[in-house]
């Protein structure tokens, strides 16, 4: 008799184990599927940069620790030149190709730490922390003149786009997130207003 229950309490336990076993890997795909998840929230389905939804509270957080290390913050702010006439004149379908194009060339020379963002349409964010006006200016420079030489090839079209480029810094020209935005928004729209494919700096 002894002999008998203990035998199912073993298959009893057998079972228990495969149950937790499997419980356990169910537990485990979730939380794979539940991190993909958190990740597709945060990101532009076109170009894999971070949304503008994440940029607002990763901006907080960044400004936040800039200000309690005492380090500057960058925030630029990237818009293509008469893209609305890339669209017109090669399609819809180039368009994207243009903006993949600069997202990954954006993220490429992006170093540690810097944030790169899809703002929304053909605007960008480019954080860059510890970056001064100077070292920041001589960045951005450097990326708007090798954009303006990069061509997206699409079909049997070679384009050719350029960009404009605001840049606001922490605390040069604002000392809250909103303050950076319009500030760095203020002076793209100088940048386009003197004839594009340049940088504006400042208040
Ligand atoms: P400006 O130099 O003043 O910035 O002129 P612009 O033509 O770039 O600016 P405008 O705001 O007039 O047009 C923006 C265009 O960007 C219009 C819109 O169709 C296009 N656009 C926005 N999002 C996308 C997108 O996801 N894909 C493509 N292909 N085009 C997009
Ligand atoms: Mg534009
Ligand atoms: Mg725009």
């Amino acid at each position: 008799w002894v002999y008998r229950v203990n035998r199912r309490l073993v298959s009893a336990d057998k079972e228990l184990r495969a149950v937790n076993q499997a419980l356990q890997e169910s537990l485990s795909e979730n939380m794979v599927l539940q991190s993909l998840m958190q990740e597709k929230a945060i990101r532009d389905a076109l170009t894999g940069l971070y949304n503008s939804r994440y940029l607002d509270e990763m901006l907080e957080r960044e400004l936040a620790r800039a200000k309690r290390e005492g380090y500057p913050l960058s925030v630029a702010m990237l818009d293509l030149d008469h893209f609305k006439a890339v669209n017109d004149t090669y399609g819809h379908l180039a368009g994207d190709e243009v903006l993949k194009n600069l997202a990954r060339y954006l993220q490429s020379s992006a170093r540690e730490g810097d944030i790169s963002c899809r703002f929304g349409g053909e605007e960008f964010v480019m954080v860059l922390p510890g970056l001064t006006v100077v070292d920041a200016c001589r960045r951005l420079e450097q990326w708007r003149a090798a954009f303006a030489d990069t061509v997206t090839r699409h079909g049997t079209f070679d384009i050719r786009v350029t960009m404009s480029i605001g840049l606001a810094v922490f605390p040069d020209h604002a000392a809250s997130v909103e303050g950076l935005l319009q500030c760095a928004d203020k002076a793209l729209y100088r940048a386009k207003n003197a004839g594009r494919n340049r940088l504006e700096v400042g208040a």
